[in-house]
């Protein structure tokens, strides 16, 4: 089955990963900015960044034939840094235009600070004079209820956020009704250990359904898996979910999503 990863850092993957994906059917991918392991020191070193995710790296996809989009902003970790961060959102409207471009993300919080919440609104802003879509990162482990609900607070007092053109990333057991009641579009990234298993995100599917939510790997430098999508496929397909439901999680939802931005291009 073709299946879409919309959340994968391949900057931090090897080519031998996107071979593996090619061969699983991987039609896509998208790659949001992230923290790339250490503190980049200057805006120059995040424009250098964004010219890799608009021109390089979808170049090296595409000799697998998978299409590769991405996402641009200053993360909640780097966030931390106001003023870096303020030089780094005026770099972003100049990136805005490139065409595998679909939006401002992953943005959110990281420790849930009063800085990062300023470079959240301010991202926010940019996004609204834009009109572009959102793609959203919440915090982990112990901070993720707190922080999702902070996020959701400020994304529900800025009147301009249109809630399906929201992707609400990381979602879990008791954090996706927050995303989906509100509106928003959510994301389940699937970990070996930590954040969801293939089988728990199979639970969270079986509680709500298949409406405005997808699934991805969040593949980067740390210990991930880019046939994290493939494997939650193959435990659908064992607890008998049918095709279209599975296809639907895995393909047409992230599609549907995408399909809203700016630069969209049909296939
Ligand atoms: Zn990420």
């Amino acid at each position: 089955m073709q299946f879409i990863d919309p959340h994968i850092h391949m900057i931090s993957r090897t080519t031998d990963d996107y071979q593996r994906m090619a061969y699983a059917q991987c039609a896509a991918v998208s790659e949001p900015a992230f923290w790339a392991g250490f503190d980049r020191g200057t805006a120059q070193a995040f424009h250098d960044y964004f010219r890799q995710l608009t021109d390089y790296e979808p170049r090296r996809a595409a000799l697998f034939h998978i299409r590769h989009y991405c996402w641009l902003c200053i993360n909640a970790k780097e966030a931390e840094n106001v003023s870096l961060s303020r030089e780094v959102i005026a770099l972003i409207p100049e990136f805005l235009k490139k065409p595998n471009v679909l939006g401002i993300g992953e943005i959110g919080l990281n420790k849930n600070t009063a800085n990062e919440a300023t470079v959240f609104q301010e991202h926010l802003d940019l996004a609204a004079k834009t009109n572009e879509l959102i793609l959203i990162h919440t915090p982990h482990l112990e901070d993720k209820y707190k922080g999702t609900r902070m996020i959701v607070d400020m994304l529900k007092n800025d009147r301009r956020v249109k809630p399906h053109r929201v992707c609400v990333d990381h979602v879990e057991e008791h954090t996706v009704k927050l995303a989906l009641d509100n509106g928003f579009w959510c994301g389940m990234t699937l970990y070996p250990t930590t954040k969801c298993t293939p089988a728990r995100a199979c639970d969270i599917i079986e509680m709500v359904g298949t409406e405005r939510i997808m699934a991805n790997s969040a593949g980067d430098w740390g210990k991930s898996d880019p046939l994290a999508v493939p494997e939650l496929i193959q435990e659908m397909k064992r607890r008998g979910h049918a095709e279209a439901d599975i296809r639907k999680v895995v393909f047409e939802n992230p599609l549907a999503f995408w399909r809203q931005s700016n630069n969209w291009r049909e296939w």
